[in-house]
């Protein structure tokens, strides 16, 4: 695990930052967090949840062959992108041997793979590569977050985690929405967590729409898009396609308002 203050690119936190224990520090820390970056340095270091937290480290101990020689982040996975997004993207949370060794979301998996070359292909990112958080990778107008910060066993939270972690997500909103125009919520989880953080910022009162690949509901200043996971499962099978993804990212480049890649 990458100790908090050691000097890792991604890492916010110092030895000193407030460390969450339960719910209701998580609640009490998101609440106070005077700025994202302290946000992001907090939810970094949080150990609200017992089940995550010690699947999070064992996972960073044993580790995969593969990456033996990498020390993993093992740690909260946050944020990453612009402050003052154009467009959200909104994931479920950090892959075991993904974000979860890289210490950047969607970085060192072939769901990232897939997911930041179409934001490359789209113009929102630098590059299309997203290997490690030393690749240089940048995103342009766009911030990817996640409503689950803990890599959880068989990629499946359990609704109190989600609920411990809500906070998190909620605080970050509240600071990034104002200037977005669309948000991709990649899998129905995303969605269903995108949904409820609006309506607790009394964004939206009525039940949440069905989630559909080309959904798009509008609320507020915004539009939410729905898109498939960018999953294994799904890219593997032939769910989730290059061109249908490309379709709506550049339906969310249409809604930002920037201008469309050139090939
Ligand atoms: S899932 Fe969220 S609330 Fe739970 S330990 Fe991780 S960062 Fe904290």
């Amino acid at each position: 695990m990458i100790r908090p203050g050691t000097g890792f690119p991604t890492d916010k936190a110092s030895g000193t930052t407030p460390v969450a224990r339960d719910a209701a520090d998580v609640v009490r820390l998101a609440g106070s967090a005077p700025s994202l970056a302290h946000l992001d340095a907090r939810s970094s270091v949080c150990r609200a949840c017992p089940r995550l937290v010690e699947w999070r480290e064992e996972v960073a101990e044993t580790k995969r062959a593969a990456y033996a020689a990498d020390q993993y982040w093992g740690r909260p996975v946050t944020g990453f992108g612009v402050a003052r997004p154009r467009v959200l993207v909104m994931g479920l949370a950090p892959a075991a041997h993904g974000g979860n060794r890289t210490g950047r979301i969607f970085t060192g998996d072939r769901s990232g793979d897939w997911l930041y070359a179409a934001l490359h292909r789209a113009g929102l990112a630098s590059q299309a590569a997203s290997v490690d958080a030393h690749d240089g990778l940048t995103l342009i107008d766009t911030r990817v977050t996640l409503p689950v910060r803990c890599a959880p066993p068989a990629n499946k939270p359990l609704p109190e985690e989600r609920d411990a972690c809500a906070p998190w997500l909620q605080r970050e909103l509240g600071w990034v929405l104002p200037s977005v125009k669309a948000v991709v919520c990649l899998g129905s989880f995303g969605w269903q967590a995108f949904f409820d953080q609006l309506r607790a910022l009394d964004l939206w009162s009525v039940r949440t729409p069905r989630f559909t690949h080309g959904a798009e509901v509008a609320v507020e200043e915004f539009t939410v898009l729905g898109c498939f996971h960018v999953s294994q499962q799904n890219t593997f099978t032939g769910r989730l396609t290059e061109p249908m993804l490309d379709a709506v990212f550049a339906r969310a480049v249409e809604l930002a308002d920037r201008p469309a890649a050139t090939k």
